[in-house]
């Protein structure tokens, strides 16, 4: 199976012109993307101006829950649609930290399902403790944003693995071993919640200081399905660097 390899730009970068450069940065390697999928999610003025290319996809970094209506700045899932996003980021911990409650990510999956997108949902624990008591946070983010998905819609959900605190943090990642550990343990708690044939579509990704240093001994993790990667998504260079690895590790 192909990785899928996640761009997360935040609110980057500061101007259109910076955007339509780094598009054409990343169009020119458009050959190394051949084996890997590769999402982008940029702020959302910048999705009007993506190119529409066959090696990209677009990604959103949040989506609302209503449909449509009087909900000032606030973008609905058939806006995002009709830009051609497929994908949209949902409970990113830099939302949860401004207030965003499991409530609201549920919410937002069942209309990320509604209007055919794939949410990445994130989950992840602010500190990793000895005792393995963060498996518990985990397990009790999932089964709150899950709690509005049917069993058929499973397969269609991307779950990302974001330890809080290797998110934004630069050299700190976790290792390898313990996002594929985090990774079996998302998939089994899925499992016991919607049944074991329902979790083998599902995908998996790893988030927290991904870089190209470290991206290859993440994908080479058979339960790592891919990467969300934010800072260094922003260096094109890097960025390509990742999904050169992602290609080796398909
Ligand atoms: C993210 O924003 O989802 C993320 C993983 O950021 P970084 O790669 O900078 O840790």
């Amino acid at each position: 199976m192909k990785k899928l390899i996640v761009a997360n730009w935040k609110m980057n970068p500061g101007d259109k012109g910076s955007a339509v450069t780094y598009f054409a940065q990343l169009a020119r390697a458009k050959n190394a993307v051949k084996n890997a999928d590769v999402v982008v999610a940029p702020p959302f003025p910048y999705l009007a101006i993506a190119p529409r290319a066959r090696f990209l996809t677009l990604g959103a970094q949040d989506i609302f829950w209503e449909k449509e209506g009087a909900y000032t700045g606030e973008v609905s899932g058939l806006m995002l649609k009709t830009l051609g996003v497929r994908y949209v980021i949902i409970g990113h911990s830099e939302r949860r930290r401004l207030g965003e409650t499991d409530d609201i990510i549920a919410k937002k999956i069942r209309r990320a399902l509604d209007t055919k997108l794939i949410p990445i949902v994130c989950v992840g624990e602010d500190v990793r403790d000895p005792d393995g008591v963060f498996f518990s946070v985990i397990r009790g983010q999932l089964e709150r944003a899950c709690a509005l998905v049917k069993q058929s819609e499973v397969g269609r959900l991307v779950i990302a693995y974001e330890p809080v605190w290797a998110v934004g943090a630069g050299h700190k990642s976790a290792t390898p071993k313990d996002a594929a550990e985090a990774a079996l343990f998302i998939k089994k708690t899925i499992a016991a919640r919607f049944g074991s044939s329902r979790v083998k579509a599902l995908r998996v990704l790893y988030g927290g200081s991904a870089s190209s240093d470290n991206a290859a001994d993440f994908l080479r993790e058979r339960d790592v399905a891919g990467l969300l990667v934010g800072r260094e998504s922003l260096n094109p260079k890097s960025f390509i660097a990742i999904i050169q690895c992602a290609s080796i590790n398909s």
